[in-house]
């Protein structure tokens, strides 16, 4: 199972980032009201996630790194995911390239229990005095893959990454507070609205943007736009999720850039945050091992209303 793991690893980890956002996953899945981000090297020498989620009991925490155990999925619920997990290869594939402590503890227990696994090889688990929730530190991220050592990139270049896969978690889920250390830059996002995160992570007053909401037969688009005016000079900042997944699809983003098309000058990005809600069995989330990436059944139908909902919102808003 080694070796599958490592493979397996190469699909599901392709890079320091992914291990943020399986792990930070895990911890949403484990309803975490608070997570505690560290990240050091660029994520190969250090990733530390903790959360104060509902834990794992001995048993789990033992069976966590194991090849296709997920608590997660029945099989009939396939096309019915409400959880990020579902697939149980990240850890498998994580602690196979990596030396790992996992830490867990559940609410009734007295104290939690900590493994370390090396390479996928696991030591006996400890009894240990922790609060409860989870704590996993990843270190040394593919030193058993060697080939895939090399290729990773600056740590600088790596932080783009890792930031903006936290961004995307940030929106998702505003009620939860984020304490991120990236190597001595520390950043706090606690608890609040989605309003007062978009403001905080945007850098830009909820009022230089327009809330919208649409629903065509069974599909809703929610969401937040920035006001032509307001909007990027650099880059786009767009952010899409399907079913509460963060999700990234060429035809959502220029569906979006259309909407906007003939309201802002070439050299301007659009800046828009929105939340599709499609019935489960019109979407294929279970396309690629790192899940973010969607099939539509029907996209063009998706794109039409993304349209819709944004040029309507746009007129509202005297555009
Ligand atoms: P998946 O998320 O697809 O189920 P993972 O490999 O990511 O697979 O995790 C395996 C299992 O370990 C999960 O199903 C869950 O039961 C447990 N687990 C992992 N991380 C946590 C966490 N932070 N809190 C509680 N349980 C966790
Ligand atoms: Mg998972």
């Amino acid at each position: 199972p080694q070796l599958i793991n490592r493979i397996a690893a190469g699909e599901v980890i392709e890079r320091p980032t992914s291990v943020i956002k399986e792990l930070v996953e895990n911890s949403l899945d484990a309803k975490a009201t608070q997570i505690h981000i560290t990240v050091r090297g660029g994520g190969q020498s250090l990733v530390r996630i903790q959360d104060n989620g509902h834990g794992m009991v001995e048993e789990d925490l033992k069976l966590s790194v194991h090849r296709h155990t997920t608590s997660k999925l029945s099989h009939s619920d396939l096309w019915n995911i409400h959880t990020f997990g579902f697939r149980g290869e990240a850890l498998a594939s994580i602690t196979s390239v990596s030396k790992a402590t996992l830490t867990s503890k559940v609410l009734d227990h007295p104290h939690g229990f900590s493994l370390y696994i090396e390479g996928g090889t696991q030591h006996p688990l400890k009894p240990i005095a922790c609060e409860t929730g989870t704590c996993i530190e990843i270190r040394d991220l593919f030193f058993a893959t060697p080939a895939r050592l090399k290729f990773l990139r600056s740590p600088s270049q790596e932080y783009i990454h890792i930031t903006h896969c936290l961004d995307r978690f940030l929106l998702l889920n505003p009620a939860v507070s984020f304490f991120l250390r990236l190597d001595e830059k520390q950043k706090i996002f606690e608890a609040t609205s989605l309003e007062n995160r978009i403001q905080h992570l945007l850098n830009m007053p909820s009022t230089q943007g327009f809330w919208l909401q649409t629903q065509i037969q069974d599909i809703t688009v929610t969401g937040w736009g920035a006001l032509p005016g307001a909007h990027r000079r650099n880059a786009d900042r767009l952010f899409v999720y399907v079913n509460q997944r963060p999700i990234e699809d060429r035809m959502l983003i220029q569906s979006i850039r259309f909407a906007y098309q003939d309201l802002i000058p070439k050299d301007r990005y659009p800046c828009v945050i929105l939340f599709l809600s499609i019935p489960y069995s019109d979407v294929d989330v279970n396309v690629h091992p790192a899940k973010t990436q969607v099939r539509f059944k029907a996209p063009q139908e998706i794109r039409a209303v993304v349209i819709a909902a944004l040029k309507k919102a746009l007129m509202q808003n005297g555009q």
